[in-house]
């Protein structure tokens, strides 16, 4: 038995590796821009098949979760949610974004025509990873294309729907409202043969964007653009979000994470998270990009 190894080898009860474990600390810097959003209504996915009946927020799992009630503590139960297109939104208003401020970058199509011969690419923009040869530009260095991954990461934490004001989850939950919308596509004589409910959220929620490997500019120009976003969804049948940003903050945020040894010779990790804002790489950030800008016009 590993209990009786260890016994041996060190001659006391104690596992020697606990003596050993304190200094296995693994401390990972990240640079996190925290973005504060609000939105009277959101259905932030653009399509599901109508036949089909995906929502249009992931749902994710049902969790148990503690509220008081008085001096009693209850149980209840919640469906977590996951809010998609949250990385296509910011692409999408980035590329905007350095339209509107003189940029040629890469658009979100590599086709110029579809099959009928309509265009899919609006002046101003370049064919998806086409400047990857030539001339790099900022959009693909910093969200990439098929073959060339993106320096940036979206999340936002699982967000559910919970009256308790008092309430404590056993994971970290985003509180918002959730609507559904049931709609029948198809009925037979009375009866709904294809129905579908479609979520809605309303209310504030928070998004991180991962810049850890991205330069000044770029973090710049990231900065920029999110205070401009305005919209989460719009996409090709469904989508219909306002968006609101009220607020940004970059932080360093360092995760410290530790192995620790249990009577069962396994081990559980200890997660420690220091976070520390960094409001002067925040400014210096939108004065490069403002450069960046400055230079891009003066070789054009
Ligand atoms: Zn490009």
């Amino acid at each position: 038995m590993a209990k009786s190894t260890s016994k041996r080898s060190s001659g006391k009860t104690e596992s020697p590796l606990k003596t050993i474990i304190p200094d296995q600390t693994i401390s990972i810097p990240r640079k996190i821009l925290k973005v504060k959003a609000f939105t009277p209504i959101c259905k932030p996915l653009n399509g599901s098949l109508p036949s089909s009946k995906i929502s249009h927020l992931l749902k994710l799992w049902t969790f148990e979760y503690q509220y008081k009630n008085g001096k009693e503590t209850k149980t209840s139960t919640a469906t977590a949610y996951m809010i998609k297109g949250l990385r296509g939104a910011l692409r999408h208003q980035v590329m905007t974004h350095c339209k509107e401020r003189g940029l040629e970058v890469c658009h979100t199509s590599d086709k110029e025509t579809d099959q009928k011969g309509n265009s899919l690419l609006p002046e101003g923009f370049h064919l998806l990873g086409s400047c990857t040869d030539s001339d790099e530009c900022i959009v693909h260095a910093v969200f990439g294309s098929k073959g060339n991954s993106s320096k940036i990461r979206v999340s936002a934490k699982p967000i559910a729907n919970i009256s308790h004001k008092t309430f404590q989850a056993p994971v970290s939950i985003q509180n918002v409202q959730i609507a559904t919308e049931k709609r029948v596509a198809l009925t037979f004589e009375g009866k709904a043969i294809q129905d579908f409910g479609e979520r809605y959220l309303a209310g504030e929620f928070e998004f991180e964007i991962d810049i850890t490997k991205c330069t000044p500019e770029e973090m710049g120009m990231i900065i920029e653009a999110t205070m401009y976003m305005h919209k989460l969804g719009g996409g090709y049948n469904a989508g219909y979000a306002e968006l609101q940003i009220k607020g940004l903050d970059l932080v360093k945020s360092t995760t410290n994470r530790q192995p620790k040894i249990t009577d069962q010779n396994s081990f559980t990790i200890e997660e420690e998270i220091d976070e520390e804002k960094l409001p002067e790489e925040f400014t210096n950030a939108l004065t490069a990009w403002k450069k960046h800008l400055r230079e891009y016009k003066e070789v054009k």
